[in-house]
């Protein structure tokens, strides 16, 4: 059976950007798309650019996503998000495990997997990241490491629940630092991830994942990693702050 999986740019705007700037940015990446795309974009703005971006997309095919939430639902939480608030927004993603949130401000996949759970309580769809950091790569146990964040945190899901996920493997060591990982680097964890999925869920499941890859894409590497079998579009930080930068990454895509 021929499986078809609709190829997915995100953008990850991290903690850059005031709104008019953010506004700006929007409005040039939506002025260099039409209106029907064969792929999925999404935008994932800071918290505060939100409401912006979402008042902003009008008719335009442009998914939003939210950077993080917390993995309660309301409380004496200063400072935090729920997934919730989010949803409220019309908001339809949230970005959920990224090595930022594991290695800055020490989430464990425990604190993921809640997440994980709360975001799709909320009908939202998490983007799950995982990925090894430098030294699991060397020593070359970056599948059973990334295995392991897929038992930790999404695979308790049951098979309803693990379909609405969207998977973005993202090796530390290629996260802003301007390394990204061979298109067979990607490949090769990518074809693993599925069969992680097949062995949890089944075929038909592991086919229909879409599994993105992130790290250090840029229009001059997006085409090599977007035409691998196995992965299925890109989650963009530092190239998706620069409009016309992150058209021709979402032109590789689609
Ligand atoms: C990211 O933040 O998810 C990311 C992949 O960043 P960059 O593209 O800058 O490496």
């Amino acid at each position: 059976m021929d499986f078809f999986r609709k190829m997915i740019v995100a953008s990850n705007w991290k903690m850059n950007t005031n709104i008019p700037e953010g506004q700006k940015l929007l409005e040039e990446i939506m002025a260099g798309f039409p209106a029907e795309l064969p792929c999925q974009v999404i935008v994932a703005p800071p918290f505060t650019h939100l409401q912006m971006v979402i008042r902003n997309i009008g008719d335009k095919k442009l998914g939003v996503a939210a950077q993080n939430c917390h993995y309660e639902t309301s409380g004496a939480f200063t400072g935090e998000v729920s997934a919730g608030m989010i949803k409220s927004l019309g908001a339809g993603y949230v970005i959920v495990g990224h090595s930022e949130r594991r290695h800055l401000f020490h989430e464990t996949s425990e604190i993921i997997k809640k997440k994980v759970d709360t975001v799709l309580a909320a009908g939202l769809k998490p983007i799950f990241c995982c990925g090894e950091p430098l030294d699991i790569r060397e020593s070359e146990t970056h599948n059973a490491y990334v295995r392991m964040q897929l038992e930790q945190s999404i695979f308790h899901l049951d098979e309803d629940a693990f379909k609405k996920i969207i998977i973005a493997y993202e090796p530390v060591w290629a996260i802003g630092t301007g390394m990204t990982a061979t298109p067979e680097q990607a490949q090769e964890m990518h074809s693993h991830i599925r069969d992680q999925i097949a062995i949890h869920y089944n075929k038909i499941v592991s086919e229909e994942t879409h599994i993105l890859y992130g790290g250090s894409i840029k229009p001059d590497n997006a085409k090599d990693i977007f035409t691998q079998p196995d992965v299925d579009g890109g989650l963009v930080g530092g190239a998706s702050l620069n409009a016309k930068g992150f058209l021709e990454i979402i032109n590789a895509a689609c």
